[in-house]
């Protein structure tokens, strides 16, 4: 990566020695968001694409982890594993808009001397886009229960899928507005961060 072209509100110039040499994608010019991090998750690196889906002030300086919410305890996990393995560390994730269903992927990579990591890359993609035939009713048959109940997680309101007990999902228009009919649990996440993984949802 050419870091001499990257602004210093989004590279820590201590930083840019560990992107040099990385053979990854051109992440200056990618379509979703990209960051560098230290091992304390100490954002070092940003993209472009990092701040359209970011409030402004978490830039350089930043911890991921602060900012990951509900999702800090899944992240960390991904952080150490990446740091202990050596190698890149995958987590998936779903994000569907009314028009679309769309799955992502994290990919988190170490960065720095094999065994003696210095640092984190962590890039986000689109893995899976396609519409809902109608979204209205895609939303229904994915979330409605037999009992014709939609489930909520009472902390970060993800929204269980009928039939798959342990698959929340963020459904932008249910944050927008809670559905009718809707019931209050914990999603998995939420369970792990705030109960040490011992109340989650039973399953149906
Ligand atoms: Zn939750």
């Amino acid at each position: 990566m050419d870091t001499e072209r990257v602004p210093r509100e989004r590279l820590d110039p201590a930083f840019a020695r560990l992107l040099v040499d990385r053979d990854v994608p051109d992440l200056e010019g990618a379509r979703w968001p990209a960051y560098a991090m230290w091992l304390d998750s100490t954002l070092a690196y940003v993209n472009p694409a990092y701040h359209r889906g970011m409030p402004p002030g978490w830039g350089l300086g930043a911890r991921v982890l602060d900012a990951a919410g509900v999702l800090r305890a899944q992240l960390e996990a991904v952080h150490d594993e990446a740091c202990a393995t050596g190698h890149a560390v995958a987590l998936r994730y779903a994000c569907p808009t009314e028009q679309s269903e769309r799955e992502f992927e994290l990919r988190v990579y170490p960065l720095g001397p094999k065994g003696a990591p210095e640092g984190l890359l962590a890039i986000h993609s689109l893995v899976v886009e396609h519409a809902h035939e109608s979204p209205q009713e895609a939303h229904e048959a994915r979330y409605r229960d037999l009992g014709g109940m939609i489930r909520h997680c009472a902390h970060c309101r993800r929204t269980r899928r009928a039939g798959a007990a342990e698959v929340w999902d963020l459904v932008p228009a249910y944050l927008r507005a809670v559905p009718h009919g809707t019931s209050h649990g914990v999603c998995p996440p939420c369970a792990a961060h705030y109960f040490g993984g011992d109340l989650g949802d039973e399953p149906e």
